[in-house]
């Protein structure tokens, strides 16, 4: 019989040949459906009752099933994973980013990082338990959802929204973004859980003037005035606040390696931290980066108005901070509205925190967990409205040369075949646990 760690890489290889491109334009046909009817089968196929709910738009498909566990008092385990990707232009890539090609000992495409590698790794756990049943310690309710790549809209935002029951008495959760290893300078390997994620702030500017010919004077120009304004925020520095997870970070790195962390100075820690800097280094501050700029027709013509988005990143407790301060940065005469998910913060201990060091002390002896706060957002901000407590656990050990996070979203994304193993193997010990 197949094991879940022999068909963990034929399951994510397939997930990834089912294109689930998500452009985030809302009047465009959902992807996810091919992807949640392919999950649903494999776990129809093993014996799971599963339920399918297309989520406010067509094709927005998203599965849950629940696996019931042997202390029905204590709190189910959601493990969740979403189906959609990022889109791919396949001209940039060095194979087809929707083939699910295995060579070179990775399995390559689309989504192998973000996130069908795990989705596969929770599925063949998932269907390994059905098989040979395994009833866990307690409920593990598995949800595969569409559309976190633009919000979850229609994926677990709605669900939260709409089929609550489906949660039914879930208290933690884990999924992406965390429970990958670092290898430090020596040796040492350590796995970062992620413990916290900073809030998005998708803010709109815009600036109104005085239209007119190009060849007159004008004092207010609206692209101009909008122009100057995100240069402002731009290179405006917001205040360093060092928060729990990135000092128990700072704390254990210096721990593992020796390297002195010195609280007044956290950025001299994080630039030693090689290709992980971009990342930890956006947590120790809010972060606003300008990504869109749009404005005028011809070049004769001032326009009236001028609009802009900002990326804008927030720490846990700073949102109204950040707004007062950004309000000044922009200054009088430039609007601005935004789309806005909270930050998220549980703390780095417990029963579940300690099966995560067991299961991955099991399978790479000597090796560390450590909290860590993630620059970007998940599904867990969604979960965390039905007082779910979420942590990145999606556990792969990784090369040491591998630049992991620059993967995500990245031209030739690609997981390695062992660390999608190993991650399997770590995650069946963790869910007999949990
Ligand atoms: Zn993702």
């Amino acid at each position: 019989m197949t094991t879940a760690e022999q068909e963990v890489v034929s399951l994510a290889s397939e997930l990834i040949a089912i294109d689930t491109s998500s452009t985030g334009d809302p009047t465009v046909l959902g992807t996810e459906r091919a992807a949640a009817e392919y999950v649903a089968a494999k776990l129809a196929e093993v014996g799971y009752e599963t339920t399918y709910v297309e989520s406010g738009a067509r094709g927005r498909g998203n599965v849950v099933a629940r696996l019931p566990g042997a202390d029905p008092s204590r709190g189910a385990l959601l493990v969740h994973g979403h189906l959609d990707v990022v889109p791919a232009d396949p001209a940039e890539w060095s194979v087809h980013p929707f083939s699910g090609e295995v060579k070179d000992g990775y399995v390559w495409g689309r989504g192998a990082v973000d996130m069908k590698g795990m989705v596969a790794m929770a599925l063949a756990v998932a269907r390994q338990f059905k098989r040979d049943g395994v009833v866990p310690p307690r409920d593990l309710v598995f949800a595969f959802v569409a559309d976190e790549e633009a919000g979850g809209f229609y994926g677990a935002r709605w669900l939260v929204d709409h089929r609550p029951e489906l949660f039914e008495g879930v208290t933690e959760a884990i999924s992406e973004v965390g429970g990958f290893s670092v290898t430090f300078d020596g040796g040492t390997r350590a796995y970062l859980i992620e413990t916290a994620e900073k809030g998005v702030m998708w803010l709109r500017l815009k600036a109104n003037g005085s239209a007119g010919h190009g060849s007159m004077l004008h004092t207010d120009n609206a692209v101009a005035k909008l122009a100057a304004a995100v240069t402002r925020l731009g290179s405006h520095r917001f205040p360093l606040i060092l928060t729990d997870p990135v000092r128990q970070f700072l704390e254990g790195v210096a721990e593992l390696t020796g390297i002195p962390f010195d609280e007044n100075d956290p950025e001299a820690a994080v630039a030693r931290l090689g290709n992980l800097s971009r990342m930890i280094g956006a947590t120790l501050r809010d972060t606003a980066n300008v990504t869109m700029f749009e404005a005028g027709y011809k070049a004769n013509v001032v326009p009236s108005t001028a609009r802009a988005t900002v990326d804008a990143r927030i720490l846990p407790g700073r949102e109204k901070a950040f707004e007062a301060e950004l309000a000044e940065i922009l200054g009088p005469g430039i609007e601005s509205d935004w789309d806005s998910l909270p930050p998220v913060q549980t703390s780095f201990d417990g029963r579940l925190v300690d099966a995560m060091a067991l299961a991955i002390g099991a399978e790479d002896p000597g090796a560390r967990i450590l909290p860590y706060m993630l620059s970007a957002g998940t599904d867990a901000k969604s979960f965390e409205r039905l007082g779910i407590r979420h942590f990145g656990f999606a556990p792969l050990r990784l090369p040491p040369e591998l630049d992991f996070t620059a993967l995500f979203h990245g031209v030739d994304e690609r997981v390695p075949v062992a660390a999608l193993e190993f991650g399997t193997r770590v995650l069946d010990r963790f869910l007999r646990s949990c």
